[in-house]
């Protein structure tokens, strides 16, 4: 019987426990033993992993987070440090390793290629920040729970007539930004992939209170500008009083959404079929709705694209 394993890896993202449980019921079906490894590539090396069977993974399919535990270990770009846990894989015999998680994550899956383990990438972060894929697991949840958190802002923002700075999540990506903006009807979306020029956000503010706004949101990406500097800024100009809102750490977890629960289960499940047809060194990629394999190479060195039309999409809606 063929013994494969699943980890989870970086930051957990609402979806993850949906794929492991795809993963452990395609495989078990497919005749396979699946192992769980826990807390990612740390767990590897220290020996951190047990087979999972169907039943283990019942009733987590709706929740956030990852049932087998995350971690970051950057000791694993070493090379001594990798064998300790290729050293794991043949004692027990595994030869393939799916690996659930951002680009960081598939830069150490291709390390375990380099020491002849056969891996494949599910790309799961809520930054949807990895070349290549239109989707990865957690974004939508995380989209939704920003904009539940814009919703109630606006509330207050109305109520007060204020302006509201909102900082999202998404490491040196703009895209959380720039869908809760258009999304959540806010005045601006700052993003790291166009910088605007604060001259611009000024002057927008500025023609929202004089057009008779009762409140103005501005949205910005942690890699952008921080909700603190952008707020002098805007009163240190305009001579308002600015709130800021970093909405922080509850835009990782929660309940999945039912589409990251479904792109989840597609890609636990196609990884199975990959293994069957004896493809690796792959991450699975969501192209025009389809789910397709790209090299990791391509992957990790590509650029992902922001789609800079929904900021001006953003700038004519908010009028
Ligand atoms: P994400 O997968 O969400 O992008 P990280 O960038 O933190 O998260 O990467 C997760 C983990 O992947 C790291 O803690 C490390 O264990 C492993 N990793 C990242 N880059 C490499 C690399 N160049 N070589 C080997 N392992 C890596």
């Amino acid at each position: 019987m063929k013994n494969i394993a699943v980890l989870t890896s970086g930051g957990d993202a609402p979806g993850m426990n949906a794929a492991i449980r795809a993963v452990v019921r395609k495989g078990n079906k497919e005749g396979f033993n699946v192992y769980g490894i826990s807390h990612g590539f740390l767990g590897l090396t220290k020996g951190d992993l047990k087979k999972l069977e169907v039943r283990d993974v019942g009733d987590i399919i709706h929740r956030g987070g990852t049932i087998l535990y995350s971690a970051r270990c950057e000791e694993f770009k070493e090379v001594h440090v990798q064998q300790k846990a290729v050293a794991t894989l043949r004692e027990y015999n595994i030869d393939t390793v799916i690996v659930i998680g951002g680009d960081g994550s598939f830069r150490g899956a291709q390390a375990l290629e380099r020491h002849g383990i056969k891996t494949i990438g599910i790309p799961a972060t809520i930054d949807n920040d990895i070349p290549f894929t239109e989707y990865t697991i957690g974004f939508d949840t995380s989209l939704n729970t920003i904009l539940e958190a814009l919703d109630r802002i606006r509330d207050t923002a109305t109520s007060h007539e204020r302006t509201f700075i909102v900082e999202v999540m998404g490491r040196e990506s703009g895209q959380l930004a720039l869908y809760s903006g258009l999304a959540s009807g806010a005045e601006v979306s700052l993003v790291p992939e166009a910088i605007e020029e604060m001259s611009t956000v000024i002057h927008k503010i500025d023609e929202s209170i004089r057009l008779g706004k009762k409140h103005s949101i501005v949205i910005v990406a942690e890699g952008a500008i921080s909700a603190a500097e952008c707020s002098k800024i805007i009163s240190d100009a305009l001579h308002i009083e600015v709130r800021t809102s970093v909405l922080g750490h509850i835009q990782r977890g929660g309940k999945p959404t039912a589409r990251d629960r479904i792109y989840a289960s597609r890609f636990g499940s196609t990884a199975v079929d990959l293994i069957l047809e004896e493809k690796h060194d792959v991450a699975l990629i969501v192209n025009e709705g389809k789910i397709k394999m790209k090299d990791f190479d391509e992957v990790i060195t590509g650029k992902k694209n922001l789609d800079t039309s929904i900021l001006k999409m953003i700038d004519e809606l908010s009028i």
